[in-house]
């Protein structure tokens, strides 16, 4: 893959990230329960339940998507510096067909699996 159009791939994958980090964020930054719910005297433990669970959804959500960003940040350091495309732990290459699906990985196939396995 030509090195511009890794670049932007980059920036459009961290764009589209970044936006719906966006929408989470605004989400989380609303009051739990809307105004017309306060005014109720009779409570709902489940729906309360509910709403924290779509919080905790959510802040999961939003963590994956800033891990992801930073990601691809440290892609595009990478593509500065003249190391993208070769894997991060072993030093090989990365397959151009893996870099095509994800532009942003700093492992090779063999290394992802490992990671995989560790974070498990
Ligand atoms: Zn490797």
């Amino acid at each position: 893959m030509e090195r511009d159009e890794a670049r932007e791939k980059l920036a459009r994958l961290r764009e589209e990230f970044e936006a719906s980090a966006q929408v989470i964020r605004q989400r989380l930054a609303e009051p739990q329960r809307d105004s017309g719910d306060v005014a109720m005297v009779d409570q709902h433990p489940a729906d309360t339940a509910t709403d924290t669970a779509d919080r905790e959804l959510d802040i999961t959500r939003l963590e994956m998507l800033e891990a992801r960003r930073s990601q691809i940040d440290d892609a595009v350091g990478r593509l500065k510096q003249g190391t993208y495309g070769t894997c991060t732990v072993c030093g090989q290459k990365i397959p151009e067909e893996r870099l095509a699906l994800l532009p942003d990985t700093p492992f090779c196939v063999k290394d992802a699996q490992r990671e995989q396995a560790r974070l498990q």
